[in-house]
């Protein structure tokens, strides 16, 4: 059996985090081939593979996707573990450690009481802005501080509008009924917010110093070659 399959993971479905029950496996690589004039493999390089895991869930019986992909050309190439489906939607790099965890903590939330899911999501929104210094005496303000600072895109508005009505709403128990599709809808709001403020900049970076450094390295060699 595969490490993966032996991990404790969680499922975004219901909240459930144990081990899950591997149904199947599938994937693709990525290799560099060199053959003769006769066809047969002179040279072989692994340079990336990617795995797909199917788990059943035995709390909820849905199906999760847990993914697993390897740099291979490289020693200490990237490798990453990510749950394809259902999709918590945010990666934990560059999000601050609190918010990440108090977005998942929502999301594991969902299949338990969508009240509390709604409000620990609002949490999450206030969180952010404690972390972006928004000045305002209440969440509304606040939000719209950080969209005159330019760090919220204008659009955000509207999507914190429904997070802040569905947040109020679920604290008053007695208003409008609230159904999956409200709730994943804010989870993915909640989840775009934290990427873009977050994730998306730290990827954005990351992919930048490595093409700046494949660049120069590039450049050293061909300096070299100049020298000789
Ligand atoms: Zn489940």
């Amino acid at each position: 059996m595969q490490e993966i399959q032996k991990q404790v993971h969680t499922c975004f479905h219901c909240g459930n985090t144990g081990l899950l029950k591997p149904i199947g496996k599938t994937g693709w690589k990525n290799e560099d081939i060199a053959e003769d004039n006769y066809g047969n493999v002179i040279s072989y390089m692994l340079i990336e593979h990617e795995d797909w895991y199917v788990f059943e869930c035995p709390v909820c019986n849905k199906p999760v996707i847990i993914s697993e992909y390897t740099f291979d050309a490289a020693e200490h190439g990237p490798h990453e573990i990510t749950t394809e489906y259902p999709t918590i939607a945010v990666s934990r790099d560059g999000v601050p450690k609190d918010i990440y965890s108090a977005f998942e903590s929502a999301v594991k939330t969902k299949g338990i009481d969508y009240s509390i899911c709604l409000l620990s999501l609002r949490r999450v929104l206030e969180m952010i802005c404690k972390d972006k210094d928004a000045v305002g005496s209440n969440l509304e303000k606040k939000i719209d501080d950080l969209i005159d600072k330019k760090i919220f895109p204008p659009m955000i508005e509207d999507a914190c509008w429904i997070i802040r009505q569905l947040g109020n709403d679920a604290a008053h128990a007695d208003k409008i009924s609230v159904y999956t599709y409200d709730v994943e809808q804010v989870i993915g709001y909640v989840a775009t917010i934290i990427d873009y403020l977050y994730s998306l900049p730290h990827r954005v970076e990351k992919m930048k110093s490595k093409i700046e450094e494949r660049k120069s390295s590039e450049k050293r060699n061909e300096d070299k070659r100049h020298t000789k």
